[in-house]
Order: structure tokens, then C-alpha cells, then sequence
């Protein structure tokens, strides 16, 4: 069964945050100031299990769901998340992915989360520089992360490179990236900055917009537009008489909720229907009090059809009207 919101989208794709914890502090997402020792991150026993992970997973095939992706925080953290990947796969769930800082990918791992069903991974890189990167991530492994997207794209055959861009710290970097992996079997997906969560000091000045991107990149290369999915995220190009191919994700200059498909589930199971909510339905309480099934989906089913969210829509318009509310971080709700 179809579920539609009020908006007359219908609910195709779940991204679930598997640890609000990372190894990274990518000053966008996790600034090390904040997150740091004292940072209270949740418990093991907060968080859901691969078996309450899969309750909810097989509950929402009444759905039609077609998509998940595991993320975080870092998902590689979570130990045997192949297993986790077997169990999605079983329920019949046509497509599950990746989203990875790819520190901790090796070529058996990669080829163990494949085994397991895994069928596509995005790696995310910010910068070539070693300079740059510490200045984004002060903890970053450069030459692993460029290693870790070497060994997807020999696993996978295909691999999605997620790079953030920001104004005046990685912005002289666009031809560098593009250059670097322009032979490889990639996409190359510029992200313009985010306003997520309460802690990584974003302001529009700090937004380098899409179409900057695209005129950078077109000082150099030549671009064929692609045909996008309809709920696609992200604009697609291809660089004319190479490999890879670029996406543009403009969450800021150009919001793409009217197709948002997506829900999240955090960690700690909380059932979100934005990545700008501040409140989620928590199935973590009914999946452990009275693990009811049916129940589970009718709410879940209530949820989604009274679902409004414009987040990105309102912003661009100055119409937003829930800025006094407190913005989830990022890390948790699983970017
Ligand atoms: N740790 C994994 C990683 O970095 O790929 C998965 C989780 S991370 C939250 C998922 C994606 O969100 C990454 O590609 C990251 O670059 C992106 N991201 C995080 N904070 C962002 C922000 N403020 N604006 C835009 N993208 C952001
Ligand atoms: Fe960690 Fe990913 Fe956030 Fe960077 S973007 S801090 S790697 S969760
Ligand atoms: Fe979807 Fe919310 Fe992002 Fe809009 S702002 S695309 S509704 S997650």
C-alpha cells in the first residue's frame, strides 16, 4: 500500500542512523568543541537493535518501501553491520546503501558488505589538501578516505562521492576533485552546506551555491544534463568524454521538497519525516513495550499522511515559522 502526505508525496525511502557516535569531527556536522568528551552521546542500551531495526524494517513493507540507507554518525562503528545488511535484504527491500566517511572500509570489509547484499556505497571527501582537511576534520585520514573510494569503485563498479562545500575554506578546491576522480566510474556530489542541527555556526555567507559550482567546473569541462529520478536529491551531469559523472544537492538555493520521499529513523529510534524536525514518533518505546506490529503501522501511517514538512522550501521563501524550535543534530538523525 502507498501512503501519501499531505503534499501528495508518497513514502518510498528510509535513511536510518545506526550511532550518533564518529571518529570524525567534521566541523559542518561534529565541530570538536562540542562534541568532545564531555558530549553526551547516547547509551548502548538506548540504541536499537539489528533485530528491532529489522521489526520495524519488515512492518514498514506494507508500505512499499524501496530504499534504505544506513548512516550515522558512522555506521562502520556499529560491529557486523553485514549481518544487519543480510537481515534488510531478506525482508525484500529492492535497494540498500552506504553513506561512510570510508575510514574504516577496507577492500574485505567492502567485499563482505557486498557478499552481504550491500548494493552501493557513498564515500564522503571534503578536500585533497592535507591543509584544508584538518581544518575541516582535524581527525581526518586523507590518503585512507582516497584509498576507500579506490576500493568501492573496484567492488561496487560505482561509487557516490558526497563533498561539502563551503565559502572560502574548500571552495578553491572544485577542479582538483573533479580532475582527480574524472576517469573513475563515480559521482561526484557537491553538497551545498547545510543549515542542520544547532552546532556547526552556519550562516548564508558560508553557502557556496550549486550554480557557482557549475560555473567553476564549466571554466574546465563540459557538462551534459542527465535525466534525474523523480525524487532524486541531487541534478545530474555528465562530464562530457569522461567517466564521472557530477551531482549538484541544493538543499539551500534550490529546495527539492515537493519530491521528498524520505523519512529517517535515528539511532535511538525516533521516526523522523525531516532532516529539519525537531520531533520524532518514538518506535523504539512501542517496539520494546508492546512490540504490536499493527500498531506500529498504523502510526507510522498517521504519521506520514498528516506529514507537511517544507523545511528547505520555507527557509528559501523566509517563511519559516519554527525557528525557536531546537534543530536535531546532523550526527544523529543520519545525514
Ligand atoms: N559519517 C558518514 C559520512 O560522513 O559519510 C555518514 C553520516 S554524514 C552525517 C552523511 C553526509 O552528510 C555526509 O556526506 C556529510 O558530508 C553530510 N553532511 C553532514 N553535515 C552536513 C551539513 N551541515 N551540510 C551538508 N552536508 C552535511
Ligand atoms: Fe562524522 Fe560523517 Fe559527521 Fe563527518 S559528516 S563528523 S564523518 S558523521
Ligand atoms: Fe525533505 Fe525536509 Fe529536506 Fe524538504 S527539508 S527535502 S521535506 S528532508
Amino acid at each position: 500500500m502507498v501512503i501519501n502526505d499531505k503534499l501528495k508525496r508518497s513514502f518510498e525511502y528510509l535513511r536510518i542512523s545506526l550511532t550518533d557516535r564518529c571518529n570524525y569531527r567534521c566541523s559542518y556536522c561534529m565541530p570538536k568543541d562540542i562534541f568532545n568528551a564531555d558530549y553526551k552521546y547516547l547509551k548502548k542500551s538506548e540504541l536499537l537493535t539489528f533485530e528491532e531495526i529489522l521489526s520495524f524494517i519488515k512492518a514498514l513493507k506494507a508500505f512499499d518501501i524501496k530504499k534504505i540507507r544506513l548512516t550515522g554518525g558512522e555506521p562502520l562503528l556499529r560491529r557486523n553491520i553485514e549481518n544487519l545488511i543480510n537481515g534488510i535484504k531478506d525482508t525484500g527491500i529492492n535497494e540498500v546503501a552506504l553513506t561512510t566517511n570510508g575510514s574504516l572500509l577496507s577492500f574485505n570489509k567492502a567485499k563482505l558488505l557486498k557478499q552481504n547484499g550491500l548494493d552501493s556505497v557513498t564515500i564522503s571527501l571534503d578536500s585533497l589538501r592535507c591543509s584544508t582537511n584538518k581544518k575541516i576534520n582535524p581527525y581526518s585520514n586523507l590518503s585512507k578516505v582516497i584509498d576507500s573510494i579506490y576500493i568501492a569503485t573496484d567492488v561496487f563498479g560505482y561509487v557516490k562521492i558526497n563533498v561539502v562545500i563551503m565559502n572560502n575554506v574548500n571552495s578553491n578546491e572544485i577542479f582538483d576533485i573533479v580532475d582527480k576522480f574524472k576517469n573513475f566510474n563515480v559521482e561526484i556530489r557537491f553538497i551545498e552546506f547545510m543549515d542542520v542541527g544547532e552546532t556547526n555556526e552556519w550562516n548564508l555567507d558560508r553557502v557556496y551555491s550549486s550554480e557557482r559550482i557549475h560555473r567553476d567546473i564549466s571554466k574546465y569541462f563540459s557538462l551534459i544534463k542527465l535525466t534525474d529520478d523523480h525524487s532524486s536529491t541531487s541534478t545530474k551531469w555528465q562530464l562530457n568524454g569522461y567517466n564521472a559523472k557530477i551531482g549538484f544537492i541544493s538543499s539551500i538555493t534550490q529546495p527539492f521538497c515537493g519530491s521528498c520521499n524520505r523519512a529517517r529513523l535515528s539511532a535511538d529510534g525516533l521516526f523522523y519525516t525531516c532532516l529539519f524536525a525537531s520531533q520524532g514518533y518514538n518506535v523504539l518505546d512501542t517496539l520494546r513495550k508492546s512490540s504490536d506490529i499493527n500498531k506500529l503501522q498504523n502510526d507510522i501511517e498517521n504519521v506520514w499522511t498528516r506529514r507537511i514538512d517544507q523545511y528547505s522550501v520555507l527557509r528559501k521563501s523566509s517563511r519559516q515559522d519554527n525557528e525557536h524550535k531546537s534543530k536535531i543534530e546532523m550526527s544523529y538523525i543520519g545525514g
